[in-house]
């Protein structure tokens, strides 16, 4: 396999880190080309001086100026720009692979120029087809980019149906697993008492703050719904959720013959990531398998949507299509950054977004600027608001 060039928009988040995690194990498959990061300069430095990448954005101006010195007095030949433009230099920069793990709805604009320029991508970001999934599919399709899902389930979806030689009218459905979050177990007279420490700490998964709030709420299966809506082309009806705690089997997929294929692995997100930097092809894991005579039961159990009633709202935006899927997903984000900030309590995330969906004067958007619009309006009522 040739050595891969890749930009990589989020570099020192979750996704961002474990993918560079991967390039550390294996320097000859893949060679950074930019990097882009939020407000983490620290841990940037770290990344320019081991990985040297050509062409480096940090959100804020000061920011790129103090990197600038860096790369000066570190002899690193590295181009620095900052903010939306320096995000759409590394899109239009050609490389072999893109990966989006930006958080949220601020990768909808940069994924979509860089289809625009026919750079392939690996979606780590979710929101972006929560939001724009018509939009995005639509262009990527008609400039023939694949978009490669980073997400754990729908690598394994994805990994299910590629052994199939068609794909949509032979599908019963696809079963995407949710491990249930930390209180899945919680019994809901309790809910009033979640902090935002207890939501922070998932079962079994590594992840970054908005995530792991949205797993505790289940929205998270709910934008993965909408997700795989989008990136498999198969309706709402054939989409099913189960709970299974142990997060090893991450997909299920049933063919109309009752034949089932489910995919499993480790709890570890370097594996999804793997698949999307090597697609289509595979090499050798540096990192620990499954041993499966040593895995206790695996359980699956209905989704509960007394407690947890953000999932089924959330798949209920998808269906509505048009301003709800974007509208629902701002308001998520918005209401998380709350309720990171103790602004509000966890029960109240539900009531508030339920509230704003139900407020909004819905239409449909025709372009990325209009979902941008209702995203920025949605975000700025709620955050001047509260
Ligand atoms: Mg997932």
């Amino acid at each position: 396999m040739k050595t891969k060039a890749i930009s990589i928009l989020g570099c020192t988040g979750s996704i961002g880190v474990q993918t560079l995690d991967l390039v550390r194990h294996y320097p000859d498959a893949y060679n950074v080309i930019g990097l882009a990061a939020g407000k983490n300069i620290t841990l940037l430095k770290k990344q320019l001086l081991e990985f040297k990448p050509k062409i480096v954005s940090i959100s804020h101006v000061n920011d790129a100026k103090e990197l600038t010195l860096f790369c000066k007095e570190n002899s690193l030949m590295i181009t620095i720009e900052h903010g939306e433009k320096g995000l759409e230099t590394i899109c239009k920069n050609p490389v072999d692979l893109l990966v989006m793990a930006i958080v949220g709805t601020a990768g909808i604009k940069p994924t979509y120029i860089a289809i625009q320029n026919k750079i392939p991508i690996a979606l780590a970001c979710k929101e972006v087809l929560v939001s724009a999934g018509d939009l995005i599919i639509a262009l990527a399709k008609k400039n023939n980019v694949p978009l490669i899902p980073v997400d754990s389930e729908h690598a394994a979806t994805q990994q299910c149906l590629a052994t199939q030689n068609t794909i949509a009218p032979i599908i019963k459905t696809i079963t995407l697993t949710a491990s249930g979050g930390p209180f899945w177990t919680l019994p809901h007279s309790e809910f009033k008492d979640i902090t935002k420490e207890k939501a922070l700490k998932h079962p079994t998964w590594s992840m970054g703050n908005k995530i792991s709030i949205d797993s505790s709420t289940m929205v998270n299966k709910g934008l993965e719904i909408i997700e795989a809506h989008h990136l498999f082309n198969i309706s709402y009806d054939k989409l099913k959720v189960s709970i299974h705690r142990q997060s090893i089997v991450h997909a299920i997929v049933e063919f109309i013959d009752g034949n089932i294929l489910a995919h499993l692995s480790p709890t570890d997100m370097r594996f999804p990531i793997q698949y999307a930097l090597d697609y289509p092809y595979k090499k050798q894991t540096k990192f620990k398998g499954l041993d499966i005579n040593k895995l206790s039961a695996l359980t699956f159990e209905e989704p509960d949507n007394t407690r947890f009633p953000l999932l089924n709202i959330a798949i209920e935006a998808g269906k509505q299509k048009g301003s709800y899927p974007a509208v629902f997903n701002a308001a998520n984000e918005a209401i998380v950054t709350l309720f990171l900030q103790d602004k509000l309590t966890f029960l109240q995330i539900h009531t508030f977004i339920e509230d704003i969906l139900a407020k909004f004067n819905h239409f449909i958007p025709k372009t990325i600027e209009d979902i941008i619009d209702i995203d920025t309006q949605i975000k700025h009522d709620i955050l001047q608001t509260t």
